[in-house]
């Protein structure tokens, strides 16, 4: 296996580095997860597929990977759809409804979206306590003040505030929404906690029962679960740039002194056919929605084709394409070689290990996964000549090679075949061969028309026979 250095862009300088993680191979993932308030549409889903991806890559390179992701369970966001579904009983009821309702399809959708489940999934709301204790260190060291609204941290403070979004304060200013609240000393300072109104969910803290904000849930999560006051990577979307990841990295550098992240990692937005996501436009797509129109390796592909850092524009052609490259996939896993047994050349095998070894290249370079799905689709096009030239260990050799790529992307082809029928197929085919061999046509073509029965299409080819699932070739 090549062991080629990966480079990461880091939104923090701004440029492509060699990866190297505090503590080799262990490696420290949090990416900031979702806000359960809806259900997630598929800008959520590239979001979570784009970071499942890279945890699969770096542990197919050998690290160790402990990967966080949040859920924030107490938000603004959330109090108001709570009162938008709000039935006559206490906002508090409502608010827990809300959010068990969509955690609940959330992890149905991490579920059908084939991502793997995090290391640590914490929720805000069971890591109140401490919250309340960074805070208090917050304000103990200076960086915080009291008002009769809540805790506010003093951006001015920090003075290396704007480091990951590369602006200065003034440019910051113009940036911020002017809905002065007047219990800030600036408008560029953020609330910590804020306390809540009467009917609103709460929690007790020195400064009055109420809520965390959301910023500090990410620092405290992050440092609490990962064990660590310097993450490796800390990923999320390029819209959580600023303020949000800005404000991560203040409470905790201010806390700490020490950096927060050693990486940052910044994934573009989704849009629909040039146009934002949203309700009101009518171009909202739910992870649910899609996945009951299509498989869920089409939106990968989908995904795929757009390098990360770039946005990715959804639209119907787009996704036409991605099901043609998984049909594309799934005829390749549909052929097999039967009838003779021969040897892996070593030209052959030499091909086959170049395109592993350029995967691993173009995927250590960034993640540049339209390149690597290029040399997937390079491996599908090679399969096909096997079968045609007849080569039955080459085209096994590449079945296993593209099998473990495509694991790296979670991708899942269709596997018609399992070690059961093909023993079957085998025995049939031999009876077969044997029967053309004694000119008794007639019990070959009733062997074909059994294999039919089966789901599968015999191809001569050369001297073994190509099978194919029927299905797949009526599609
Ligand atoms: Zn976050």
């Amino acid at each position: 296996m090549p062991t080629n250095p990966i480079q990461i862009y880091n939104s923090l300088s701004g440029k492509k580095e060699l990866f190297e993680p505090l503590k080799p191979p262990k490696v420290n993932i949090y990416t900031c997860g979702v806000t359960v308030y809806d259900d997630c549409h598929i800008g959520h889903a590239r979001s979570l597929y784009i970071f499942d991806v890279m945890r699969r890559y770096l542990e197919y390179k050998k690290y160790k990977v402990n990967f966080v992701r949040n859920i924030t369970d107490i938000d603004d966001k959330i109090i108001n759809r709570a009162r938008q579904e709000n039935k006559g009983e206490p906002l508090i009821e409502t608010t827990k409804s809300v959010t068990d309702k969509y955690i609940q399809s959330y992890y149905k959708d991490l579920e059908s979206l084939g991502i793997k489940k995090a290391d640590f999934e914490p929720r805000a709301t069971e890591n109140i306590p401490e919250m309340v204790e960074y805070i208090k260190l917050l304000i103990d060291k200076g960086y915080a003040y009291v008002t009769n609204t809540g805790v506010y941290f003093s951006v001015r403070k920090f003075q290396n505030y704007g480091q990951l979004s590369h602006q200065s304060i003034d440019q910051m200013l113009t940036g911020v929404r002017k809905e002065a609240d007047e219990t800030k000393n600036d408008p560029l300072d953020f609330a910590l906690w804020k306390l809540s109104k009467p009917d609103e969910p709460k929690w007790q803290s020195p400064w009055g029962e109420g809520r965390p904000g959301w910023h500090i849930e990410c620092s405290v999560m992050s440092q609490k679960f990962l064990k660590t006051e310097t993450l490796d990577i800390h990923a999320g979307g390029l819209d959580l740039v600023f303020p949000h990841h800005e404000n991560e990295i203040a409470q905790a550098e201010a806390l700490t002194g020490k950096p927060f992240a050693k990486y940052w990692i910044h994934h573009g937005l989704l849009t629909i056919n040039g146009h934002k996501m949203s309700k009101s436009l009518g171009n909202f797509v739910t992870v649910s929605q899609f996945l009951e129109k299509y498989e869920v390796d089409i939106l990968k592909l989908f995904f795929l084709t757009a390098h990360y850092k770039s946005s990715i524009d959804y639209t119907q052609e787009k996704i036409e394409i991605a099901k043609k490259n998984k049909e594309e996939i799934d005829r390749f896993f549909s052929q097999y070689l039967f009838g003779k047994k021969d040897k892996l050349s070593k030209e052959d095998k030499e091909a086959i290990d170049r395109i592993v070894e350029n995967f691993n290249l173009v995927m250590s370079d960034d993640f540049n996964t339209p390149r690597a799905l290029a040399e997937v689709f390079g491996a599908v096009n090679l399969g096909s000549n096997y079968v045609v030239q007849d080569k039955v260990s080459a085209l096994n050799y590449l079945r296993e090679k593209i099998s473990d790529l495509l694991d790296i992307l979670g991708i899942s082809p269709e596997k018609e075949i399992d070690e059961k029928t093909k023993k079957q197929l085998e025995k049939l085919l031999k009876e077969r061969q044997e029967a053309r061999e004694r000119k008794d046509y007639k019990r070959a073509d009733q062997i074909r028309e059994e294999i039919r029965n089966k789901g599968f299409v015999i191809s001569d080819t050369g001297s073994s026979f190509s099978i194919t699932s029927h299905r797949i070739n009526e599609r």
